[in-house]
């Protein structure tokens, strides 16, 4: 991993830590909504949620992530560009996959 890698997967380990501490982010079993990804629990660690995040695509999303995905959109925003960007889809439309409170996700 590169330095900037490392920092990047430090700060959204710390967002999520922060949110893990208050209770808003809890452990899962229910599917990644980026990759897919079903954690057996046992040779990958369980997927978190709920976490709102940004996809270019879909927009504004509330759903279960593994790491390797929250790494990756934790800090995406809105861009000129993005297929959802005019709209900005709002939250709690057809975005939301989590097995928890979807509420959670947006304190
Ligand atoms: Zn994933």
């Amino acid at each position: 991993m590169t330095e900037e890698g490392y920092k990047r997967y430090r700060r959204a380990y710390l967002l999520l830590k922060k949110r893990q501490d208050k209770g808003l982010v809890k452990f899962t079993y229910n599917y990644c909504r980026v990759c897919g990804l079903e954690p057996d629990g046992k040779t990958q660690p369980l997927n978190q949620g709920p976490l709102r995040y940004w996809d270019a695509d879909d927009g504004w999303c509330i759903g279960s992530l593994c790491m390797n995905c929250w790494v990756d959109v934790f800090d995406a925003k809105p861009q000129p560009g993005d297929h959802a960007y005019d709209t900005r889809r709002d939250l709690l439309d057809d975005n939301v996959n989590t097995d928890e409170d979807e509420s959670l996700a947006l304190y």
